[in-house]
Parts: structure tokens; C-alpha cells; sequence
């Protein structure tokens, strides 16, 4: 039986994650559900599963939720920081399912890998802040860190029985996103319903955002380098649009193994769920022949600078990535409150790393004090420039 804590529970892969552990109540059993604010969800999905904890984000909304559950239920409710620690080392768990969106991921995900649980992995801001502590981490709890996020799940299974010496190379595809055929000189007048109108995937509102600028593919070849110990020059990005090859890798001797699949986050969670068993989820195979064709094309870095971004940060190291990441956070929310326009996105991000004094190998509070820093900054610089910061 996987023991399992769901951290993101409400969110699109947590609603992914629990329809896999509702489809086979013999393998899993849902031991704490986190969320943050969308209480009757949360309420819904501790009536279904009589989790031992259910989290919220703060007290007055632990009373909400409360109110919400029927009396007599014997789920504990708790909440804030604490409350996610609590359900990240619940004694009883065997794997925590690192869901929630953002750096906020971080602290508990680090929590449940010192407690000797397994991870789950769609969080991939918590490899980018502090990849090699979450690394260390992992190895010396001697615990395993199974990736949920498509293309490194792919690579993952595209890598299994070779040997990493061999490995020459890994490719994470990119759908490219909805703005893949648009010009970059119309790139202001993007709305947020534009953007958020994804070509191929259903997701969350934060991670929708970042496909469209490509960020999203800068987080991940961050996450892909710590996940796999690759450098970020053997790690290289490939559109293509289909989101059918979820990623490749190339070895030495010139081959290269792809994993396919119809673009659903379920075949990517029950992988890391289920490792090494497979599921019968109830997804096909793709299609080939009404498929017709896969069609790959190099990235415009100039048009989404997002990604040369990340790699930069990557070079940099350091508390580059942290700084990174946190000012994307701080980007696509005001995006998303209509504050900033699309194209200043990149531009908030770059003006925020350039005024970063970097600490090299940080330790966790360094990293925690650069992404405050980034945070403010990032704000600070909207503020005095009402966002046209680099004009
Ligand atoms: P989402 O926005 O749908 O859900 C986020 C979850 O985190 C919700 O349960 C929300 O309540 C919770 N949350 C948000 N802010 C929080 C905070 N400050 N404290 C505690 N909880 C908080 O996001 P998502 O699309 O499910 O993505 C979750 C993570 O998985 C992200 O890191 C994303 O990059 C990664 N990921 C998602 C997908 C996908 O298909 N959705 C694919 C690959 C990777
Ligand atoms: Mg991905």
C-alpha cells in the first residue's frame, strides 16, 4: 500500500493525482491533502478520501474549511507553515506528491525528503531555488526523487538500463505554446485570456503562463540538470508542437530513445506513483497514423528570452536560479493582475537578476533570503517604473 500526502491537492495535478488513487483504492491510500484557499473543493476532497490531515493556508481559513466538513469527521484541520510540515512527515506516509505551485513548495518538499519519504516531483521551483541542497538531501535520506513533470519523466524512463556515463545528451520538447507562430512585435498587446489559452495541456493558471513565455522549458532545463547531474550545455530544447515525443535522450554512440504519449498529466503521476509497476490509467497509445506527422523546430531564443534567462542563471549558479525563479513568480502574477504587460515579463525577470549580488553554494536561509530579496525587488522596480522598467 503507497501511503500517500498530496501537497497541491486542489490544483490541477492534485486533481490528477487523486482520480489515479481513487481508480485503485488497493495500492493507495490518501493519508493528508494540502490546500490553499478553494475550501470547498478541499471540503469535497476529504469527504472522499478521509485523509488524517487536511492544510490550509491560514487560521481563518481553517475555520472556513471546518465549518464546510460534516460533524463527526475525523480529519484534523490545520494550517500555515506548520500545518504543510505536519503533512509532509506524516509517520505513516510512504510518498509525498510535491503539487503546490511556486516557491512556496520548496520548505515542505525538503521537510517530507529528510522525514525518508518518497517524492513525487511536479514542483519544479523547489529544484530550481535549491536543486543540489535537494539533491544532497535526498541522497543522504536515501530516499527517491521520481519526476511528475512530463519531460523528466520521460527522460527518466527513456534512461532506464543504460548507464549515465553513455549519455550524451538529453532534448526537452516544448509544445512552444499559443504564441509558438506569433510575431514578437505583438507580443504587448497579449491579453491574459490569450495567454492563458494553452495549445496542448490543461494546467495551472502560474505554469500556463510560464509556457507562454518559455519560461516554463528555462525552469525545466534547471530541474532537468539536478535531476540528471547533466550540465545545462547537454541539455537542449526542441519545439514541437504535437506534445507527443514528451522528451529524448541521445547517447554516445549516436541513438536516441524517445518517450511518447497522448499530452494527459496522468500517464506522468502514475508513473512516479506506481515506479517501477505500470498502470492501467485508461489513456490509449497516440494515434500515429491519424497523427500523420511530428513536426520539431529550434526555439527563437530572441523571441522567448524567458529561456535564455534560465540558462544564464544556470551559469551563474549560485543564488541565480533562486532569484530567477522568484522574480518570474512576481512577473506572471502581475501579468495575471493585468499590472504588466506580456512582453515585460522577460524584462522584470532580467532587470531583477541584473541588480543580484550572487552567493555562491548557499545555504537554505541564503536561498530563502534571495528569493525575499527578488521578491521585493521585482515589486520595487514595478512600482517606480509602473513596469516599463528597460524601455
Ligand atoms: P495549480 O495552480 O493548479 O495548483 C496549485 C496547488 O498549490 C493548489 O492546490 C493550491 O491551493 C496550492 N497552493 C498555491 N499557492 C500555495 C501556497 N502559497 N501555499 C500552499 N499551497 C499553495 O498548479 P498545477 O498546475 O497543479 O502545478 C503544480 C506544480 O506542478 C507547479 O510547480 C507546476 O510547475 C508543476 N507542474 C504542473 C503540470 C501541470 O500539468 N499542471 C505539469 C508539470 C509540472
Ligand atoms: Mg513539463
Amino acid at each position: 500500500m503507497n501511503e500517500l500526502v498530496i501537497l497541491g491537492a486542489t490544483g490541477s495535478i492534485g486533481r490528477n493525482t487523486l482520480e489515479i488513487a481513487e481508480k485503485f483504492p488497493d495500492r493507495f491510500r490518501v493519508r493528508a491533502l494540502t490546500g490553499k484557499d478553494n475550501f470547498d473543493l478541499l471540503a469535497e476532497q476529504v469527504a472522499r478520501f478521509s485523509p488524517d490531515i487536511a492544510v490550509v493556508y491560514d487560521e481563518n481559513g481553517a475555520g472556513i474549511l471546518q465549518k464546510k466538513l460534516p460533524a463527526g469527521c475525523r480529519t484534523r484541520i490545520l494550517c500555515g507553515d506548520e500545518g504543510y510540515a505536519a503533512a509532509a512527515t506524516h509517520p505513516d506516509a510512504t510518498m509525498v506528491v510535491s503539487a503546490m505551485v511556486g516557491g512556496a513548495g520548496l520548505l515542505p518538499t525538503l521537510a517530507a525528503i529528510e522525514a525518508g519519504k518518497d517524492i513525487a516531483l511536479a514542483n519544479k521551483e523547489t529544484l530550481v531555488m535549491a536543486g543540489s541542497l535537494v539533491m544532497a538531501a535526498a541522497t543522504v535520506a536515501g530516499v527517491r526523487i521520481l519526476p511528475v513533470d512530463s519531460e523528466h519523466s520521460a527522460i527518466f524512463q527513456c534512461i532506464a538500463g543504460n548507464h549515465v556515463k553513455d549519455l550524451e545528451k538529453i532534448v526537452l520538447t516544448a509544445s512552444g505554446g499559443p504564441f509558438l507562430g506569433r510575431d514578437a512585435s505583438g507580443f504587448a498587446d497579449i491579453t491574459v485570456a490569450d495567454a492563458l489559452a494553452h495549445p496542448t495541456w490543461q494546467m495551472g493558471a502560474k505554469i500556463t503562463i510560464d509556457s507562454a513565455t518559455m519560461m516554463n522549458k528555462g525552469l525545466e532545463v534547471i530541474e532537468a540538470m539536478h535531476l540528471f547531474g547533466m550540465p545545462p550545455g547537454a541539455i537542449e530544447v526542441l519545439i514541437h508542437p504535437q506534445s507527443i515525443v514528451h522528451s529524448m535522450v541521445a547517447f554516445r554512440d549516436g541513438s536516441v530513445i524517445a518517450q511518447m504519449g497522448i499530452p494527459d498529466m496522468k500517464g506522468a503521476i502514475a508513473h512516479a506513483l506506481s515506479y517501477p509497476e505500470r498502470l492501467p490509467i485508461g489513456i490509449e497509445p497516440p494515434d500515429f497514423a491519424a497523427i500523420g506527422r511530428l513536426d520539431f523546430q529550434a526555439p527563437d531564443f530572441a523571441k522567448f528570452p524567458c529561456i535564455k534567462l534560465a540558462y544564464r542563471a544556470c551559469e551563474a549558479g549560485g543564488t541565480m536560479p533562486a532569484v530567477l525563479n522568484a522574480a518570474n513568480e512576481i512577473a506572471v502574477a502581475f501579468f495575471l493582475e493585468k499590472k504588466i504587460g506580456f512582453d515585460r515579463i522577460p524584462r522584470l525577470i532580467e532587470e531583477t537578476m541584473h541588480r543580484h549580488r550572487i552567493v555562491s553554494e548557499p545555504a537554505l536561509e541564503e536561498i530563502l533570503s534571495a528569493d525575499r530579496w527578488a521578491r521585493r525587488t521585482a515589486r520595487q522596480i514595478v512600482e517606480t517604473t509602473g513596469g516599463k522598467e528597460t524601455e
